[in-house]
């Protein structure tokens, strides 16, 4: 039931209000959320959901975190804005934060969220090889199914066809190859899976000329793509022998994995030994309290960017980039997930809570479900033999009755098939046991009744 108040909104909603990816619908019914509490919110009739893919994978404290409140109001009445041109303290000591994270030996340039991250590091690959004597290496290489995000250069590493082709044509010099993705094997042989799709980068780097690349870009666990993992860590090793020994950037989004999700701080942190040159990072980075994103550099790639004379520097400026109070918030937020032990708490539940979404593979529509600490994915198939993926239609039903239970879950995209058949569940990492109970019994019946 919708009050007389909502009624009005969405009214104005149909005429004013144009949403992300939503075809239109002049019948559709859409949500006017109102207020949030922990990893639940309301609509503005009262209904409670709880929010089970964190927003956009993004509100990793959840609603409600008073000292982000307060961070904020502060950092806005004592310095509402200020740019990066210059400086300001909450950046400073975030990006000192940042690097502290990662181990050490990175610098930061923040921006306003995960696509301008990305568009960032590649403009700073292109231009640290030209300053290193490698002029000709432009290219970019990322994988099928990975989302980079939405303007043109990411866009372009975003290996999506459907995202793509009404924009067409696109940023030259991006291309894409297999990841590894053991149930689907490309190269036809589940076990070797990891080791095939990473032999494939370095076939195509030499396919390519080696001279010609200058990066390569990837998650450590594809997430909008349908999570999609290596089976093992060593796919990441592998990855970065490659791009050492043909001087390729290695960028690690980890706009979705960073910030606590799978249970290490970083999602790269996952294989033992590995840095990546560049990392991305927006979403989990303030939990969605206010955006911002930011690219961090080895120390390493800025070398060249030091000359104080000539043109060496990096000329890309955003002005919102590195908001003071974004940073403010982001600086609480990392203190509250450190303090409250996110890490090992997303390890534990992750292992004795959500995990059970494993025993949901009996279900005949349930051909493989993938995951890592708060980051879960159940691939849908019509036919377990066959792997035909699940239609829209039936993948639309399942989320409408979770809707209908009080329970938002995601998928990972819509009209073709073959690309949207991945049922997505990555709740706030502060959820209760409670609010995970919920999340995975309210799924459980919903499928229960659904089976096609
Ligand atoms: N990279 C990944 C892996 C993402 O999931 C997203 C957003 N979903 C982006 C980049 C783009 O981030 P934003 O929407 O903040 O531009």
């Amino acid at each position: 039931m919708k009050t007389n108040e909502e009624q009005e909104l969405i009214t104005k909603d149909k005429e004013h209000l144009w949403h992300a990816m939503h075809r239109h619908n002049p019948d559709a019914s859409p949500m006017v959320a109102d207020y949030g509490e922990g990893s639940w919110f309301t609509d503005k009739s009262g209904n409670k959901y709880l929010d089970g893919v964190s927003g956009l994978w993004c509100l990793n404290l959840g609603h409600g975190q008073q000292e982000i409140v307060d961070a904020a109001t502060e950092q806005l009445s004592k310095l509402a804005y200020f740019p990066l041109t210059f400086g300001h303290e909450p950046a400073i000591e975030l990006a000192s934060k940042i690097s502290e994270l990662l181990g050490g030996n990175y610098r930061t340039f923040f921006s306003n969220g995960g696509s301008d991250a990305n568009e960032t590091a590649f403009k700073i690959a292109r231009q640290y090889h030209r300053q290193t004597g490698n002029p000709e290496k432009y290219k970019f290489i990322s994988r099928y199914r990975a989302y980079h995000g939405t303007t043109m250069g990411a866009m372009s590493a975003t290996a999506q066809a459907q995202r793509r082709t009404k924009y067409d044509p696109l940023v030259p010099g991006f291309l894409h190859i297999p990841p590894p993705y053991a149930y689907r094997s490309t190269f036809a042989d589940a076990e070797r899976d990891d080791e095939l799709a990473a032999d494939f980068l370095e076939q195509t780097i030499i396919w390519e000329g080696e001279e010609t690349v200058a990066g390569f870009i990837m998650e450590p666990f594809i997430s909008g793509g349908g999570v999609i993992k290596p089976q093992s860590a060593s796919y990441l090793k592998r990855i970065r022998e490659i791009c050492d020994k043909y001087n390729v950037l290695l960028i690690m989004d980890e706009v979705v994995s960073g910030f606590g999700r799978t249970g290490e701080m970083f999602g790269f942190m996952h294989s033992e030994n590995v840095k990546p040159d560049m990392v991305s990072m927006a979403k989990g980075l303030t939990s969605g309290y206010m955006p911002l994103g930011a690219t961090a550099i080895k120390n390493e790639i800025y070398e060249p960017f030091k000359e104080v004379t000539g043109n060496s520097h990096f000329r890309h400026v955003s002005t919102y980039g590195g908001h003071p109070t974004a940073c403010a918030v982001a600086l609480k937020n990392i203190e509250i997930l450190e303090r409250e032990g996110i890490t090992n708490r997303v390890k534990e539940l992750g292992t004795s809570k959500l995990s059970k979404l494993e025993a949901l593979s009996s279900h005949p529509n349930v051909g493989e479900v993938r995951g890592v600490g708060f980051l879960y994915g159940l691939e849908m198939v019509s036919n377990k033999e066959t792997k035909a993926p699940l239609q829209d239609e039936a993948m639309n039903e399942i989320l409408r009755e979770c809707k209908n239970k009080g329970l938002i879950i995601g998928k990972n995209g819509d009209t073709v098939p073959e690309l949207g058949n991945v049922l997505i569940i990555a709740p706030p990492l502060t959820s209760t046991e409670e609010d995970l109970d919920f999340l995975l019994n309210t799924l459980e019946q919903v499928l229960e009744t659904i089976k096609h």
